[in-house]
């Protein structure tokens, strides 16, 4: 047997999700798959409370990162970094021969307004990248106010959120909150498999993408929308992917979105109280993560040992990332979990433990 999946990323699919993808293929340009694509789209722009354009790529999450950064300046890019994957951001920025700085908190550390607002005073950056849920340190930074701040105060600067482990599991209000790029694989919150991305653009996005000269081009919006109104892609798409997100994204309607956002929150309190009676939680209690939670290993525990004994029990956790294996560890509760699930889970660790 697999273990259940309480990792953040792939997370647990659900038996009915799986199905979804075995359907008989349809060719990407015919009109079964228009109308799976018309019929998706709008779905993903109720979940992201936008208007505006939601791409769908075949690929994890780390190409649209890529995709999205180097179609996003003429200028200079502000990268801010407070975990591993928004270091990651910085470094594909670099990579991509994209001018750039970074603004660095500790771990455990989050990305504030005001740290941004001394960064961008200088008037030097167009972009910036923020990942709004640090999966490596479960840190939520928060987007809504940092993105308050630019729209005010520098209207030039575009705000790029890297939504991975948020999208589907926290609400996020793309137009309201005045974001220009919000990214995420499906294999988290989604609580799909993995290999599809989910990317909404802002209009002055894809505006300032035509200045960009190597923009690129699998991940170039302009050529996103040379088939986006006939509801198609230029390349294949993960058609069977596709499928199992219309299903899920019916099932999440019908669950409610506020009622998802609040199971999130409500999974993710169960978890923290536990942590703090038996551990010490990592990051700064401010702002910690609605779908991840990174537990100081307190008591010297062995991680990889308790993950092998929750494995023969049928789930299996995250240790910490990087730098902080066996000094933490992480319990996602995001995607099709449910209270019962985490419940169930902390039964385990405590029984293991002897807490
Ligand atoms: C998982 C994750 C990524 C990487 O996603 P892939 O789909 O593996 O490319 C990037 N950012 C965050 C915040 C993540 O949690």
């Amino acid at each position: 047997m697999y273990p259940k999946l309480f990792i953040p990323g792939p997370t647990h699919v659900r038996e009915e999700i799986l199905q979804a993808q075995a359907v008989p293929m349809i060719g990407h340009r015919a009109p079964e798959y228009s109308a799976l694509q018309k019929e998706v789209t709008p779905k993903l722009q109720q979940l992201l409370y936008t208007q505006q354009r939601v791409y769908l790529f075949a690929s994890s999450s780390s190409g649209v990162m890529e995709g999205s950064v180097r179609q996003a300046s003429t200028k200079r890019v502000l990268n801010t970094v407070c975990g591993a994957f928004s270091k990651r951001w910085h470094q594909m920025t670099v990579a991509n021969g994209v001018a750039c700085d970074k603004l660095e908190v500790e771990m455990g550390q989050a990305i504030t307004p005001q740290l941004v607002d001394e960064a961008l005073a200088a008037g030097a950056y167009d972009a910036i990248t923020v990942v709004m849920n640090e999966t490596s340190t479960g840190i939520m930074n928060p987007v809504a106010e940092i993105a308050a701040l630019i729209h005010d105060k520098y209207p030039e600067v575009l705000i790029l959120v890297d939504a991975v482990s948020a999208m589907a599991g926290a609400k996020i209000e793309f137009d309201a909150w005045w974001l220009d790029v919000c990214l995420a694989g499906v294999q988290k919150c989604f609580a799909l498999p993995a290999g599809l991305a989910v990317c909404a653009v802002s209009d002055r996005a894809r505006e300032r993408a035509l200045q960009v000269p190597n923009r690129g081009h699998y991940f170039a919006y302009d050529q996103m929308d040379k088939k986006y109104e006939k509801h198609q892609t230029p390349a294949t798409p993960a058609i069977s992917l596709i499928q199992a997100l219309n299903k899920q994204m019916d099932d999440m309607l019908a669950e409610g979105l506020e009622n998802r956002w609040q199971r999130h929150k409500d999974m993710a309190a169960i978890v923290r109280e536990w942590a703090r009676k038996h551990f010490a939680l990592y990051s700064d209690e401010r702002y910690l993560s609605p779908t991840v939670t990174n537990i100081a290993n307190t008591r010297g525990i062995s991680v990889a040992g308790l993950n092998e004994s929750l494995r023969e029990r049928g789930a299996i956790i995250s240790n910490g990332y990087g730098e902080l294996k066996e000094k933490c560890f992480r319990i996602a509760h995001m995607g099709d979990l449910q209270i019962g699930d985490i419940q169930w889970l902390l039964e385990q660790i405590d029984d293991i433990l002897g807490l």
